[in-house]
């Protein structure tokens, strides 16, 4: 077949292909078009999951009737008067509306500002008709329909309506969070509503949380950062305050909203330590950088951009993040005590349980709370303060063989047996329940510590500095263990012999698919040796030969504090007690554990009385 030049319409459809791939990315160019209008109310309305109707009406400026054909045309622009360097306006390609009139019906009505009347264009499979009157009071409407009725290729690959429904009300939430000023509508056949108000700049955290959720607020801190003309602001949340996926993670670069891998990547290490590997965190981060440093045009899509200097905006984000938790280290998360609060109510004051008088005994809990165990399981001894786990601390010890932590070399044991309970954020220990849980109050609270939790991140600090400084004693097994794994994991093991050595860990190959461990880290106490190793090898595994040094310590570092933590199920002794709760003051991020559960919640004093109805 000879050479020769494609026609517009197939050169639109073709660009259309990258511009418009979904029902979705025809809302955000048209929602981008009346942002950069300066449109201050938006309305969508959808039909058919947007592929039967998208109907966009702004109050921005409008188009002159002599500039209304040029508006679809490919290549044409109102927008980029400095050229690809500093580009100020979400739009700059001049290709959105033409790629969409290629593969639907497109109507543009438009009045501008001081003219007149209104005027409609109309294009339909790449076919102009008009500019002719419309009835319009002000700004554009756009309505698309029909959306790739052109090119049933694409059709077929477009999800159902409800998906395809959900993609838009996404995007229109992504850019909605950059526009607080702006109010956005969002209705039709397809869907429930989605009406945000415009608020003012100062409450420009409402918008967040009409999108994110109202506990993202109660949740997160404020970033105020900036480093040689680059500058974060937004809300990131509190470890603890940790979702499924990354979709709650909304980055905007100047206002435009972005999927950018690098700063993507900087939050998920600014979080690392904090987080499980599976877990992610929620925020809202704005980078306003100088136009010239950024740049937009790198797919159609504009939803990556590249910096130019990519290591100046990663240190930004990772510093800035990473010096508010340490910061706020000690504010756990409240989702925990909602949630308890909750239960509370539930439990207790919703399903009153029968009242069984048979045998019960003299001092029995109220009927509400007997939900939780059951009478007559096992005889009811008479109540001995000194015997109970859950005695006053300033009762007489206990006579039985308490709970030594195998762990003394961390200080656990020098604290004051019962501080006053103001004159520590996390309060003095009044009892411990269920050997897992410790019972604190403060001035005005009340604190549940998960003694397991705590304990397993004050071990992994301990264990990380110490890596940076001398190596940690190590204790010799009497007997080796030999353990088999996979070669391929036993390579990686050996690989970091030098590593595991530092932390007291001491092994060496054995033959083929083994390894023999002679020495064991003192820290730990006694320890299961052959599971110990079998994790380490399972988290080498998973860190990838691509993670740097410091991350694959970090990873076991956290893995042997795992194995060698207060387990749930000791009991503690009041002095131990009272030492943890000190020890997590002194150390950042003790309000998660390594896993990115919270260690402690709080319940407010007030809350307790609102419980009882007495607020
Ligand atoms: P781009 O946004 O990249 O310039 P588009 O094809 O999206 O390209 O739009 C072409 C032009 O049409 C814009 O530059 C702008 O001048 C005009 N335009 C489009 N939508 C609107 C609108 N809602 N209000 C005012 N002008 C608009
Ligand atoms: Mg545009």
């Amino acid at each position: 077949m000879p050479i020769r030049q494609l026609t517009e319409t197939l050169i639109d459809q073709i660009a259309a292909g990258e511009v418009v791939e979904r029902p979705a990315s025809v809302v955000k160019e048209l929602v981008e078009n009346a942002l950069d209008a300066g449109a201050r109310r938006i309305e969508i309305v959808t039909a058919g999951g947007g592929k039967s109707l998208i109907r966009i009406t702004d109050d921005g400026c409008g188009i002159p009737l002599a500039e209304l054909p040029l508006a679809v045309r490919r290549h044409c622009t109102s927008k980029m008067e400095g050229g690809l360097q500093g580009i100020e306006t979400l739009g700059f390609r001049g290709e959105a509306l033409p790629s969409i009139g290629s593969v639907a019906r497109l109507s543009l009505r438009s009045r501008a500002r001081g003219a007149d009347g209104a005027h409609e264009i109309l294009v339909h499979g790449g076919r102009q008709d008009g500019p002719r009157p419309a009835a319009l009071s002000g700004g554009t409407a756009i309505e698309v329909r029909d959306l790739f009725h052109a090119v049933p290729a694409r059709l077929k690959f477009l999800k159902s309506d409800r998906a395809e429904s959900a993609a838009i009300t996404e995007v229109v939430r992504r850019i909605a969070i950059a526009f607080p000023g702006v109010r956005f509508e969002l209705t039709g056949e397809d869907r429930s509503p989605l009406v945000l108000p415009a608020v003012e700049e100062a409450q420009a955290l409402e918008r967040v949380s009409a999108i994110v959720g109202d506990s993202f607020a109660d949740n997160a801190f404020a970033l105020d950062a900036g480093r040689e003309g680059v500058f974060l602001a937004g809300h990131a949340g509190l470890p603890s305050f940790h979702r499924g996926t990354a979709q709650h993670q909304y980055v905007y670069v100047n206002g435009r909203p972005v999927r950018d891998r690098l700063i993507l990547s900087a939050i998920r290490g600014a979080y690392a330590d904090v987080m499980p590997r599976d877990r992610h965190p929620v925020c809202v981060l704005f980078l306003q950088v100088d136009p010239r440093d950024v740049d937009v045009n790198v797919h159609p899509a504009k939803a990556d951009v590249r910096f130019r200097d990519p290591g100046l905006v990663r240190g930004l984000v990772v510093g800035a993040i990473r010096a508010e938790l340490a910061r706020l280290s000690l504010r756990g998360s409240t989702e925990g005590a909602e949630g308890l609060m909750a239960r509370f109510r539930t439990g207790v004051v919703a399903e009153p349980a029968p009242v069984r008088h048979e045998g019960a005994p003299a001092l029995a809990p109220a009927p509400a709370m007997r939900s939780s165990f059951a009478f007559g399981e096992r005889p009811v001894a008479p109540y001995d303060p000194a015997r109970s786990p859950s005695r006053p601390l300033d009762a007489p010890p206990a006579r039985f063989g308490g709970f030594q932590p195998s762990a003394r070399a961390d200080g656990l044991e020098e604290a004051p047996a019962a501080p006053a309970r103001g004159e520590f954020p996390l309060g003095a220990a009044r009892a411990q329940i269920g050997r897992a849980f410790i019972v604190a109050e403060t001035d005005d609270s009340l604190v549940l510590i998960d003694q397991h939790a705590a304990h397993e991140r004050l071990v992994y600090e301990a264990l990380k500095e110490a890596m940076h400084a001398r190596p940690l004693p190590s204790q010799m097994l009497l007997i080796p263990e030999v353990v088999d794994l996979t070669e391929a994991e036993v390579e990686r093991l050996v690989a970091e012999e030098a590593v595991l050595r530092r932390f007291g860990l001491h092994l060496e190959r054995f033959g083929p698919g083994a390894v023999m461990v002679r020495e064991t880290p003192a820290l730990l106490g006694e320890v299961d040796a052959p599971a110990l190793v079998r994790e380490i090898a399972d988290e080498l595994t998973e860190a990838g030969g691509a993670a740097g040094l410091g991350l694959r310590v970090d990873h076991v570092a956290a893995t042997m504090a795992c194995h060698g933590s207060v387990r749930a199920g000791r009991r503690l002794q009041a002095p131990e007690m009272n030492a943890l709760l000190r020890r997590m003051e002194q150390v950042p991020a003790s309000a998660t554990c390594n896993h990115g559960r919270p260690t402690f919640i709080e319940l407010k004093l007030a809350d307790i009385e609102r419980l009882f109805g007495r607020r």
